[in-house]
């Protein structure tokens, strides 16, 4: 038979966390509460490296991942040790615990990456997954942009970019007035044109208009903008003059789909299937006569490029 904490770890997986479990109890309000004390701390300071000595536990609580279905929150006993190195500027520290959650963080480092496969993976809403962890709506939209920007600002995910993508996507579908609902997107389409990968997001930023994308422009740094050779876009003139005046060098195209596009408008067909049939246009495809008016923009439809005439120049030199 095995010790009863050790059986309570292998189902909470808490020993991947570096901790073990000491106590348990659920609350009123659907919550589980587990108690726990850290495997083998570190007792080194953080300036001398030198072991302190053991002077108590401090709590830290964190939300972790749920356990069979109900919300937990880890009450983890961090120890605190002195520091006895005479001229050492730190008289107390607590025990290193980043493995377990980052510094200042509400929730456990695996809550986090479960937070990501839930939305990204799984398609939940951020308000499934609040429910799930028992949190605020705004905490775990708040990780989940966080993780989301670590994982794409690497430090290196803007180097080699040479063939720029610049979009724009409705964000938000929102009724009446609001923020802006639309983003410029931003895609290194290098891998693709090399053919070593798929494009990468580079950035996402709020709105659609030329100064939009000149300030990103300009903000990347001047060794960014040297090597931009091409940058491929829907047409529009907002993006292109942003473009032009940041990117001198640079060549501007119209990417593939909008050439696509603003042909079949042109013609209001739907596309011929490869195979001699005609495939009935998506509801993403439909022309945009048919579109709603955007309320935030009345002159246009809710894709820009109705506004485009047909036919234009696809490539500029
Ligand atoms: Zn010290």
């Amino acid at each position: 038979m095995q010790p009863t904490d050790t059986v309570a770890d292998t189902i909470c997986r808490t020993v991947e966390l570096g901790v073990t479990i000491t106590g348990a109890a659920a609350d009123s309000k659907d919550r589980t509460h587990i108690w726990c004390s850290v495997i083998d701390p570190d007792p080194r300071c953080p300036e001398c490296r030198i072991a302190g000595q053991l002077r108590d536990r401090a709590e830290r609580v964190l939300t972790d991942t749920p356990a069979a279905g109900h919300p937990v929150e880890l009450h983890v006993a961090v120890p605190r040790f002195v520091c006895l190195t005479s001229g050492c500027p730190r008289s107390i520290f607590r025990a290193d615990i980043t493995g377990i959650a980052a510094p200042r963080s509400v929730v456990t480092t695996r809550t986090e990456r479960w937070i990501l496969q839930r939305i990204a993976i799984d398609k939940m809403s951020v308000a499934a997954v609040a429910a799930n962890l028992g949190i605020a709506w705004k905490t775990v939209n708040q990780i989940a942009v966080g993780a989301a920007r670590n994982m794409v600002y690497d430090g290196g995910h803007l180097d080699g970019v040479r063939h720029l993508g610049v979009d724009e996507h409705k964000w938000k579908h929102v009724r009446g007035q609001g923020d802006s609902s639309w983003v410029t997107v931003l895609i290194d389409l290098t891998p693709v044109v090399d053919g070593t990968g798929p494009a990468r997001l580079l950035d996402m930023i709020t709105g659609r208009s030329k100064q939009v994308l000149k300030d990103w422009m300009n903000s990347r740094g001047q060794r960014f903008r040297d090597r931009i050779t091409v940058v491929a876009m829907d047409g529009f003139a907002g993006y292109r003059t942003a473009t032009g005046e940041e990117l001198p060098r640079a060549r501007i195209v119209m990417d593939p789909f909008h050439v696509v596009q603003l042909v079949r408008e042109a013609r209001s067909m739907p596309y011929p299937h490869p195979a001699g049939h005609v495939r009935a246009p998506r509801p993403q495809e439909r022309s945009s006569l048919q579109d709603p008016p955007d309320p935030a923009h009345p002159r246009r439809v809710s894709h820009r490029h109705a506004e485009e005439p047909a036919g234009r120049v696809v490539e500029q030199p």
